[in-house]
């Protein structure tokens, strides 16, 4: 199994997002938790040109990405802080664990420093929350992201096979938790004792202040609950709340030019 994942790495890669994308797309239209206020074709054609803008930009200017990195630290036999020390399940999943662990402070951190909350703020502009909501982010954001990993890998010596599952998991639920998907309440509590939902997620994308300032995790929801960042619901409503930025709710920040220089405006 593992060796079959590492050989068709990119085609798994591609094929997991486009399924679970046309999945979450046609669920949020059939089963829709809120009402959309904007327009769906401008939106949507600004958040994946965003995508396919990082997409270029991270092939042209990266020359590594994090699991090429990981199987060169292990031809090399090791890390700084190896955790490659025998072989086993165990490993990937600590690998996985710890990797998302070290994203949900990345996230902490691009809202708590100002230059970069200037690039994380632009997936905090979307005036709507849908699939592609957890595409919409800038493609300075994402090398810096890819970067972190890289340097993370270096540092602990992930397993490639962690590194593989861990960014197709983290891509998979930043669509599920930013899709405007109608969940059972029962199911939503459940789900969310373990794994971040849509509408916990969505009270991070509240024009509140102290609620933008919670929920920051992507995969699991534990790290908010150890860390007191944690927020069972908006104190609107799902219904009432305003998704977005208070100063950025012009219809014109839905277009892809105003998101590439939004984080270079003064
Ligand atoms: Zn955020």
């Amino acid at each position: 199994m593992s060796d079959f994942i590492q050989e068709n790495e990119a085609i798994l890669r591609l094929s997991v997002f486009m399924g679970l994308f046309v999945l979450f797309a046609v669920g949020e239209a059939l089963f829709p938790r809120l009402k959309r206020k904007y327009n769906r074709t401008q939106r949507w054609f600004a958040n994946l040109s965003l995508m396919a803008c990082g997409g270029l930009i991270v092939r042209i200017f990266l020359p590594f990405v994090p699991v090429a990195v990981a199987y060169y630290v292990q031809e090399q036999g090791g890390s700084l802080i190896s955790l490659n020390t025998g072989q086993g399940p165990y490993l990937i999943f600590l690998g996985i664990i710890l990797l998302d662990l070290c994203i949900y402070f990345q996230h902490v951190v691009m809202h708590k420093v100002p230059i970069l909350w200037r690039l994380h703020k632009v997936h905090h502009t979307d005036l709507d929350f849908d699939v592609t909501t957890g595409l919409r982010f800038h493609p300075a954001e994402i090398v810096l992201s890819l970067l972190y990993k890289i340097a993370l890998v270096v540092v602990f010596g992930i397993d490639p096979l962690a590194v593989i599952i861990f960014e197709m998991s983290l891509n998979a639920m930043a669509m599920f938790n930013h899709a405007n998907l109608k969940l059972p309440l029962g199911f939503d509590r459940m789900l969310r004792l373990v794994f971040v939902t849509p509408d916990m997620h969505r009270v991070h994308h509240s024009q509140i202040k102290c609620e933008t300032d919670s929920n920051y995790g992507f995969c699991v929801s534990f790290w908010d609950r150890l860390f007191k960042t944690y927020r069972d619901q908006p104190s609107k409503g799902h219904e009432a709340m305003e998704i977005g930025l208070n100063e950025y709710r012009e219809a014109k920040y839905l277009k892809l030019i105003e998101l590439l220089i939004m984080p270079f405006r003064r």
